[in-house]
């Protein structure tokens, strides 16, 4: 390991913002990218909102996304505590620090840092009083991401409440401090904020980290931010979405870095090798839901099939989506367990999502499947469906074999004979055995379902058609 120590420092609010996870994100890709340590921290002051359930859902969210920490809860190092809720003493300690160097005071029980500079007073425009001012010198950060930023502090702050609470300013850095972190990759929210934290980490006689402050994330359409009421704005609704983890996770990536050529879908070993903090776009990221799904989709044609196929049972048989559209699981034995395999791997290909998967396979699997209204009516207003479902089904029961070429030159040759399209064959068939106009490669579909079911749906379609 070498000395790059970064941090992703949390406050649990209940919710797992996909901002929030794309600062974790690049935290641990630099940290993988240059062998150094990624720390978690919980900046758990805010005691109302932090529960286990809140820190619940970060830690899941991390797991969920691939991003090992090596140091923070659960794991322990040498430089915990790792909640903020737990370090009360070392917070004593360097305010006891910053006394010395005579640089806080007290004031109507607050207590406050001194600013070092020529004092004067000024009219607040927004507190509609005088108040008093400080000509500090300027804090000049040299943003890894922003480039130079130059800012003074005008006035003292707190660092403790009334209440005895030390504020957000004070413990963030003195646990940056403390915990040796050299690199402070985060939000451009909390850019504002760091001439304040430079003063603080002067006060106590040592350098600031360096500094990285990654563009926001706007939301998908129109101005603004995005923000947790968004649709698609929380890491734990793609869990619950059960979208590939790898997937998200890839599309997070994207959001303000790019290999600097076309390509999307990269494997993360790809990603930890090219990624740096300069290659960061220092333009907003524009969230893009269709990105996402598209990643997705290709996450899923090519993860490894036992995979899809385990995937694919947890849903529709562990968590009974298929139990919901009538099919009856319980029922099932060893056959009917091939069979899911076998309609599984037809699937694999097509299916955009696994959310997608029930409504997608559901007519494998009964008889009493749902049939799309609009999609039959554009399917049967082309040619003569009834003519060609009765050839079909002619053709197909002299088959003995259901083999996909062998499928596939019957048509051909009914098409050939009549002189209509394979199309006009394919569509209405299709229509006819699962309900609707989308779905697995046709021939496929004919193979998986068989012989028997094919027929039988077939001998019910057109019957619905004569009445
Ligand atoms: N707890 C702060 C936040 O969640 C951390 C800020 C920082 O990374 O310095 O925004």
């Amino acid at each position: 390991m070498n000395d790059v120590r970064v941090r992703f420092a949390p406050s649990p609010t209940g919710f797992f913002h996909i901002g929030g996870a794309r600062t974790a994100l690049f935290n641990w890709l630099y940290a993988r990218h240059t062998g150094g340590t990624f720390v978690l921290r919980i900046e758990d002051t805010d005691r109302e909102r932090n529960t286990e359930e809140a820190l619940r859902v970060i830690l899941e969210g991390m797991r969920w996304l691939g991003m090992d920490w090596d140091e923070g809860p659960e794991k322990g190092g040498a430089y915990g505590p790792y909640f903020q809720s737990q370090r009360a003493e070392i917070y004593r300690e360097y305010l006891d620090k910053l006394k010395a160097v005579d640089r806080v005071y007290e004031k109507d029980g607050a207590v406050y840092f001194r600013l070092e500079g020529e004092r004067y007073t000024a009219y607040d425009e927004y507190k509609k009083c005088e108040v008093e001012k400080v000509r500090a010198t300027p804090q000049v950060i040299d943003d890894r991401i922003r480039g130079r930023v130059e800012r003074a502090e005008e006035q003292d702050f707190v660092l403790f409440r009334r209440n005895g609470e030390p504020v957000f300013h004070f413990v963030n850095v003195v646990d940056d401090l403390t915990m040796g972190i050299t690199h402070v990759i985060r939000g451009e929210d909390h850019l504002s904020n760091t001439s304040k934290h430079c003063e603080l980490f002067k006060a106590f006689g040592v350098e600031p980290p360096v500094f990285a402050h990654i563009p926001l994330i706007l939301k998908g359409s129109g101005p603004g931010k995005m923000s947790k009421r968004d649709s698609g704005s929380l890491v734990e609704e793609y869990q619950r979405r059960r979208f590939v983890p790898e997937a998200v996770r890839n599309y997070l990536c994207l959001l303000g870095w790019s290999p600097k050529d076309d390509r999307e879908k990269m494997e993360i070993d790809e990603i930890i090798r090219l990624f740096d903090l300069p290659a960061i776009n220092s333009n907003n990221a524009r969230f893009d839901e269709k990105k996402l799904s598209f990643l997705n989709a290709a996450y899923l044609r090519e993860m490894p099939t036992e995979r899809f196929m385990k995937e694919a049972w947890d849903y529709l048989v562990g968590e009974r989506a298929l139990t919901e559209r009538g099919v009856d699981v319980e029922a099932w034995g060893e056959e009917e367990q091939r069979y899911f395999e076998t309609v599984m791997s037809l699937c694999q290909e097509k299916v955009r999502s696994i959310e997608d998967l029930p409504d997608f396979v559901a007519y494998f699997f009964t008889e009493d499947y749902s049939f799309d209204e609009k999609a039959g009516k554009k399917v049967l207003k082309k040619g003569d469906p009834k003519a060609r479902l009765t050839e079909m089904r002619g053709a197909l029961e002299k088959l003995d074999s259901f083999a996909e070429d062998e499928l596939e030159a019957t048509v051909a040759a009914l098409a050939a004979e009549s002189g209509a399209g394979t199309g006009e064959y394919i569509h209405p068939t299709r229509l006819a055995l699962s309900g609707t106009n989308v779905g697995p490669s046709f021939y496929g579909l004919l193979r998986v379902l068989g012989r028997e079911r094919v027929l039988s749906r077939l001998d019910r379609f057109l019957s619905r058609l004569s009445a």
